[in-house]
C-alpha cells in the first residue's frame, strides 16, 4: 500500500534496523522501544489487523514471531517476552499495518499491567452469551 510506513520499510523505502526477514514475514527494531531489543514482526503483504486477516497469512508470521521469541530469550538480558497486537486505534494501533510487538521482560524490570479486576459470575455468563 503506497502510503503505509510499514510498506515502505519492508520495501527499503524508508530505512530501518532489520532483524530477519522471511518470503513472507518482515521484523525489525522499534524505534520507540519499551524495553531493550523491542521488535516488530509483520506480514510483508499490507493486511491492516486481525479484523481483515485471512489466517493464513499470519501464520508464517507466527512462525518468525516464535523464532524471534526464541532468540531474544538465548541471546539478549530477558527472562521472558511480551507478545501483542494492537487491533485497532481504540486497542492503541496507530500503524495501521498488522504488527505483532516482542517486548523483551526482565525480571523485577517493573512493568506492570493495571491490577485485575475481578469477574462474577453474572457478567462471564453475560459475555459468555455474546460471545458463544
Ligand atoms: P502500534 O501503536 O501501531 O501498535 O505500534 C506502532 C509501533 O511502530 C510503535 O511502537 C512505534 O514506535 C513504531 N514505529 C512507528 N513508526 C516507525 C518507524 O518509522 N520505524 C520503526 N522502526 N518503528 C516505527
Ligand atoms: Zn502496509
Amino acid at each position: 500500500m503506497d502510503n503505509c510506513i510499514f510498506c515502505k520499510i519492508i520495501k527499503g523505502e524508508i530505512p530501518s534496523y532489520k532483524v530477519a526477514e522471511t518470503e513472507e514475514a518482515y521484523a525489525f527494531l522499534d524505534i520507540g522501544p519499551l524495553a531493550y531489543g523491542h521488535t516488530l514482526v509483520l506480514p510483508k503483504k499490507h493486511i491492516a489487523n486481525i479484523f481483515e486477516a485471512d489466517p493464513k497469512d499470519l501464520y508464517p508470521v507466527l512462525d518468525l514471531v516464535q523464532r524471534i521469541a526464541a532468540l531474544m530469550k538465548e541471546k539478549l538480558p530477558c527472562d521472558g517476552v511480551n507478545i501483542l497486537i494492537n487491533n485497532g486505534e481504540a486497542a492503541g494501533q496507530s500503524v495501521m499495518h498488522c504488527h505483532w510487538h516482542l517486548i523483551p521482560r526482565k525480571a523485577g524490570d517493573g512493568y506492570h499491567f493495571p491490577p485485575p479486576g475481578s469477574l462474577s459470575p453474572e457478567t462471564a455468563q453475560k459475555i459468555l452469551k455474546s460471545l458463544r
